[in-house]
């Protein structure tokens, strides 16, 4: 490899500090401007959102300066959802928590605010009136879905380094599947028909009675 540090054209090391010094978050992970540090690691910084959803909104930032997550080496993606995940768990622990909201805007139509990727995890209760992902469930004819799943799926799979699977294949193991509800739907029904879709026989808590399991029951299971 040549050219990398005297180069005369940018490199895109030369690049990328020209972006971090005209970026915030950069002067934060750098100790210039202050924040209130929660938790810091060789590779992410997590601090305190100053405008906060709810009390303990952490916002959890890679060191490194990326515009979006689909810059980042997966090495380091991986790092910060492993680190948002203990910190999610640390908000049920230490501030009561009865659950979080784990998300991250890519590209200011998404609502992102500040180019340096970061993850948002806002610790929620009951009634807290926030209505962090308030998308309205929308229909969705099912030649609509599968001309998407059509065009989506041979990306996804070439993303993962992956070859797609053939359509045939596709098929048959799509087809056994019930109609799913949306994640939305999923997350939000509270009365769920236990039968849709679940026959019992997949269950591995041995309950067997009732499938709905709200955020506060996964709370008390796992942090008693
Ligand atoms: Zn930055």
């Amino acid at each position: 490899m040549e050219g990398d540090g005297s180069g005369m054209q940018p490199s895109p090391e030369e690049e990328a500090e020209a972006q971090r010094k005209n970026c915030i978050f950069c002067h934060i992970i750098s100790g210039q401007v202050q924040s209130k540090r929660i938790y810091e690691d060789e590779s992410c910084v997590g601090i305190l959102d100053i405008n906060p959803a709810n009390p303990g909104h952490v916002l959890l930032l890679p060191r490194e300066h990326h515009a979006i997550m689909p810059q980042m080496a997966d090495p380091d993606v991986r790092h910060l959802f492993v680190a948002a995940k203990a910190i999610s768990a640390s908000l049920l622990k230490a501030l009561g928590a009865e659950g979080t909201d784990i998300f991250v805007a890519n590209g200011t139509t998404a609502g992102q605010k500040a180019p340096h990727v970061m993850i948002h995890i806002i610790p929620r209760k009951k009634g807290d009136g926030i209505a962090a992902f308030d998308a309205k469930p929308k229909k969705a004819a099912p030649a609509e879905l599968a001309a998407i799943a059509a065009r989506l799926r041979p990306h996804a799979y070439r993303m993962m380094g992956k070859e797609p699977p053939a359509e045939k294949a596709l098929g048959e193991a799509a087809s056994p599947v019930p109609p799913q509800p949306t994640t939305m739907d999923a997350e939000f029904t509270e009365e769920k028909d236990t039968s849709d879709g679940m026959d019992g026989k997949d269950r591995k808590d041995g309950k067997g009675d009732d499938a709905t399991v709200g955020l506060d029951d996964i709370a008390k299971v796992l942090f008693r």
